[in-house]
């Protein structure tokens, strides 16, 4: 329902626009819906849709011919250019993020249930056993060739490759000359220019307890990438369990963050990022922010509290009050 209102949100937004009508698609791709819009011809538009196919048969941990599969089953396989630059992006997150995002991660993720959606709470024995395994370190990469160094590792792109995908989608778009497109991959959007009447694309952030919108973020040429524990969670006793997992502890994040913003003109780090980020927890998502320069983030607390840096403080638009965050020094 939140995933449909956004698409609206998004729509009402561009029929406010008076240049040429777009061209618009709605897929489901890498477990989510995604729309993508752009003012080009369908052509271009079925091309970018094939290349979204294309990269979920690769980073799908499920299809049997994908290079995750191969890799999770063999320990070793051969990557593409795009899995390459994705692994790489991930290992730069993975060490600025001091191990909060970790793709493998994963076979913790496949015990509580995310992937076969048969939820439970396990045994912190059996959390304990799999944390062993994971450690995104002992990915190697030679050549083309990942290894898994661990054999009972295993990992998956699910933090990362939506990120990846509207980055290259819209690449392929500004390649072909479109100059004003939004792609939007479940709770990833990437804007392409502006809008076409020259104005900023205003991305709703949604908020976590409700189906409306926390606030609006203004962006040109910026994926706005958000992570949050309403997004895919189950209920036990009582208890809500979520699908981000802190790879040091084995269970879903606790951070003191319902949900991560991060907005930068890099889609794929960006996507990596709002997964750190939301493990991280407000204080050292701030140190990290603190040493960096591409990217911005607009956080949301347990109490509902708002934390927005001051690299987009004066985009981002709110009814309640708001904090910002600033560079030190
Ligand atoms: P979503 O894909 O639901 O929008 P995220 O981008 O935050 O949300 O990615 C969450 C997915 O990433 C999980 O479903 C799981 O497959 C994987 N994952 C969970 N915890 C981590 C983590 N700490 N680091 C990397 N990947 C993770
Ligand atoms: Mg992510």
């Amino acid at each position: 329902m939140k995933r449909i209102l956004m698409t609206l949100f998004i729509i009402s937004m561009l029929s406010g626009c008076n240049a040429d009508k777009p061209v618009s698609q709605t897929i489901f791709a890498m477990d989510t819906v995604m729309e993508i819009t752009a003012y080009t011809d369908t052509e271009t538009l079925t091309e970018a849709i094939n290349e979204i196919n294309r990269l979920d048969s690769i980073w799908s941990a499920s299809k049997k011919d994908s290079f995750v599969y191969k890799l999770n089953k063999d320990k070793t396989a051969d990557a593409d250019k795009d899995t390459l630059s994705l692994l790489n992006t991930e290992k730069e997150i993975f060490t600025i993020s001091e191990g909060a995002f970790d793709p493998t991660v994963y076979p913790v993720v496949e015990e509580w249930g995310f992937i076969s959606k048969d939820f439970h709470v396990p045994d912190e024995a059996v959390i304990q056993k799999l944390l062993k395994n994971v450690d995104f370190d002992k990915v190697t990469i030679q050549g083309n060739k990942v290894s898994l160094e661990n054999k009972n590792a295993s990992l998956d792109m699910g933090a990362a490759a939506k990120g990846y995908t509207s980055q290259k989608i819209t690449d392929l778009f500004r390649e072909k000359g479109v100059s004003s497109a939004l792609v939007a991959l479940g709770g990833n959007i990437q804007a392409l220019g502006t809008k076409p009447d020259g104005s900023l694309w205003r991305i709703g952030i949604q908020d976590p307890d409700s189906e409306g919108y926390i606030g609006v973020v203004d962006v040109a040429d910026k994926a706005v990438v958000t992570s949050g524990g309403y997004q895919r969670f189950f209920e036990e006793n009582g208890v809500t369990y979520h699908h981000i997992i802190n790879p040091k502890t084995g269970y879903p994040a606790g951070s003191g963050l319902v949900s991560a913003t991060i907005v930068s003109s890099n889609g794929t780090k960006a996507d990596c990022l709002s997964t750190a980020v939301f493990v991280m927890g407000l204080e050292k998502a701030a140190e990290m922010w603190q040493k960096s320069s591409d990217f911005a983030m607009i956080l949301v607390d347990e109490n509902k509290k708002i934390y927005v840096t001051e690299d987009i403080a004066d985009n981002f638009t709110c009814e309640t009050d708001f904090e910002i965050i600033r560079k030190e020094g």
